[in-house]
């Protein structure tokens, strides 16, 4: 069984204090298989555009500055379940709110800066993994 897809970024702060490995093997060792994987950085048009289904949302602009400052990893993964699994393994959006073993609760620094992205639905995922890979880019 293949299982369903969903899409991640680990976020310019967590890379910048050097924390993508972790993150990455945290995944990893949680039963996501690495669909496809990129290191790179959103332009600031890039960021609006990824982002815009927040753009009325009042944090949208700090968003847009922040998910542009620094580069990234982008990666699609792969699981039984796995968009509400990522979202499990996650945690809150809040990293005071997030569970204990939540990837934020280990490396989010706060609500702004919280580490990962995790797509919300299945029809996002798919949407925001064309938007970084290629087809020829997902195995
Ligand atoms: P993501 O979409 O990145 O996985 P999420 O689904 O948990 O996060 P969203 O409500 O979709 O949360 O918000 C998108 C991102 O916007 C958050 O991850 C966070 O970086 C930022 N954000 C959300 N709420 C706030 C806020 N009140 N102030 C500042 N930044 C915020
Ligand atoms: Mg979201």
């Amino acid at each position: 069984m293949a299982g369903t897809r969903t899409f991640t970024m680990i976020k310019p702060e967590a890379v910048a204090a050097g924390h993508a490995g972790k993150i990455l093997d945290m995944i990893i060792g949680n039963g996501f298989r690495v669909v496809s994987l990129k290191y790179t950085r959103l332009s600031h048009k890039e960021a609006g555009a990824f982002y815009e289904v927040h753009k009325e949302r009042p944090f949208y602009g700090e968003l847009v500055d922040y998910m542009a400052s620094g580069p990234i990893y982008a990666a699609i993964l792969e699981k039984s379940n796995a968009m509400e699994d990522f979202r499990k393994l996650i945690g809150a959006t809040d990293p005071s709110q997030a569970a204990e073993g939540t990837i934020r609760k280990a490396f989010a620094e706060s609500k702004a800066k919280n580490a990962v992205h995790g797509s919300d639905s299945d029809e996002n995922a798919l949407i925001e993994g064309h938007f970084f890979f290629s087809s020829r880019e997902q195995y």
